[in-house]
């Protein structure tokens, strides 16, 4: 038999995408008898670095490597996230939070919201955000972990996520990959060498002179996409018109105004701004579209909106709405910017990074690279980044906003047709499908159509199988258990403190 088992797995690039890959295969793979693991990467050319805001899909990953959570949110000066709000999104003055977990409790074999749509029929005004623990308690600025032990409490279904510096949690990887053998070679890659057959990339040259070669090549190294565009030409589906914000402008600021644990993004007249609240600062940025913003009115208005002192001079980003055709072209496989980028709105970026080492790992090739894995992990990819971006264009589509050319091109868009599906569904009878395993729940759907205005015309008839008296008394006793296990839960800022955070006031202004 022939022995075709990889030897060499070379990552280029130590950005966040770059340090999880080596992490995360240097952990599972990283102790197959002669297999060696190495990441390039160049001081002088730098990170993107933005990536603060996750989503839950992120404690599974550290958890997989290992991590003791509260060392993690020590060293990369972490906070809790509960869900992202969203301010003038629909209509100025307007806001609503999307959450990680569920809203209320099923009931009769049928969704919650349907109950709560039969309640609103009736004319209980009591907004869906009061039957979320992830909101409520967010908004009191507490947070608690889940409690599958108690599952008759909305604690055993709440779910949580981490904003954090994303320097630090690349360098906190760092150490977590070299303890497990990842090699680390700092250089700029200045060629690309690739065999005259098959066309493989055999191996990538230094400015120094150095050469690495290998037979699996990671493209970790941002938007450039040194190989897997450079070298492999793979070509990039473009989503621009249906995401049309292709700048951004970031910048830290001091602390200031409440640190609740949530994401918090506020619409403007060309984009929308990020505000994510660390231990020692805030992380800012407006995200724009170029076509109806210039970028210093951008950075205008990013440091006229900020809660506290900016930290740095504005850092100014470009970038395209899209992904690469194929993200895995003969032994290069693409993940994080590299691969493409779906703007931040609902902070995908860094979970597109773990889901794609998932996907790898399943499809873990040999030297001799089975076309029908590479075809599959393709295929996945592309759906993933397709359903990710209907989710997100559905932010922009359902808006009464119009006073802006910007909102106006957003509310005339024609939907992408799974949305449109998805919306006329909903609308029609307030039903919502989860299609193909993909990343956003119902809760998700209903959490941003209902924000974001949509009112559905009618629910599901089981809902009438409870009587109106009946309906309205379980809902009003689900609001107050969520009430009260919310205001049970710990302040965020004395459950920092308790695992050891320094959130003296010193330290934040630094
Ligand atoms: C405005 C904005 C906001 C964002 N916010 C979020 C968020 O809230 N949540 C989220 O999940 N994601 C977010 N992201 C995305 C997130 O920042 C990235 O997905 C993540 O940081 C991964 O980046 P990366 O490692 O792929 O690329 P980069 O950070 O660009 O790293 C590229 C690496 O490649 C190396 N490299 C490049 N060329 C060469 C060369 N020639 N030789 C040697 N090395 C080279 C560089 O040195 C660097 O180490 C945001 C992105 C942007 C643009």
């Amino acid at each position: 038999m022939i022995d075709d088992r990889l030897q060499r797995i070379v990552i280029v690039g130590g950005g966040t995408a770059g340090w999880m890959a080596a992490a995360a295969i240097g952990k599972i793979a990283g102790r197959l008898p002669g297999l060696s693991i190495e990441l390039v990467e160049s001081d002088e050319i730098g990170t993107v670095g933005v990536g603060e805001a996750t989503i839950p899909q992120i404690v599974l990953f550290n958890t997989m490597l290992g991590i003791d959570e509260a060392e993690f949110v020590r060293e990369t000066n972490a906070t809790y996230k509960l869900g992202i709000e969203f301010v003038d999104w629909t209509r100025i003055g307007h806001r609503y939070v999307h959450p990680f977990g569920f809203y209320g409790l099923d009931m009769l074999g049928v969704e919650f919201h349907h109950f709560w749509l039969k309640a609103r029929a009736l004319g209980d005004p009591t907004p869906l955000d009061a039957y979320s623990l992830g909101i409520v308690g967010a908004q009191r600025g507490r947070f608690a972990h889940p409690r599958p032990d108690q599952p008759n409490s909305p604690l055993s279904k709440i779910g949580y996520a981490f904003q954090f510096d994303a320097a630090l949690y690349a360098r906190y990887l760092r150490k977590l990959a070299e303890a497990s053998g990842v090699r680390r070679t700092e250089g700029r890659i200045v060629s690309v060498a690739q065999d005259d057959g098959n066309g493989h990339v055999t191996a990538v040259r230094l400015e120094s002179g150095a050469e690495i070669a290998g037979d699996l090549f990671i493209d970790c190294s941002g938007f450039r996409g040194l190989l897997i565009e450079g070298a492999m030409g793979s070509g990039f589906t473009d989503w621009t018109d249906w995401l049309p914000c292709d700048r951004a402008v970031a910048v830290p600021c001091t602390l200031g105004g409440d640190r609740v644990p949530l994401t918090r993004s506020t619409a403007r007249s060309a984009g929308w701004q990020w505000r994510i609240p660390l231990q020692h600062r805030i992380g800012n940025g407006y995200v724009y579209s170029s076509a109806h913003l210039s970028d210093d009115e951008a950075a205008a208005t990013l440091l006229a909106n900020l809660d506290g002192a900016p930290l740095a001079e504005p850092r100014q980003l470009r970038f395209r709405a899209g992904h690469r055709d194929r993200a895995w072209i003969g032994n290069v496989v693409a993940l994080g910017l590299a691969g493409g980028f779906l703007e931040p709105l609902e902070s995908t970026s860094i979970h597109l990074v773990q889901s794609g080492i998932a996907r790898l790992m399943a499809l873990f090739p040999t030297r001799s690279f089975d076309q029908t894995a590479i075809e599959r992990f393709n295929r996945d990819t592309a759906q993933e980044y397709l359903d990710i971006r209907d989710f997100l264009v559905l932010h922009y589509k359902a808006t009464e906003r119009d006073d802006s050319a910007f909102w106006n091109y957003c509310r005339m868009l024609a939907p992408p047709e799974g949305l449109r599906d998805k919306l006329a569904m909903f609308r029609s009878s307030g039903r919502i499908f989860r299609e193909h395993q993909e990343l956003f729940t119902e809760t998700s759907w209903l959490s941003v159509m209902s924000g974001q205005g949509i009112e559905p015309q009618g629910y599901h008839p089981i809902a009438d199988l409870l009587s109106d008296e009946e309906a309205l008394q379980r809902l009003k006793h689900i609001a107050q258990v969520i009430e009260q296990t919310a205001n049970a839960m710990p302040l965020q800022d004395d459950y920092l403190r308790q695992i050891g955070c320094d959130l003296t006031p010193a330290r934040q202004a630094s």
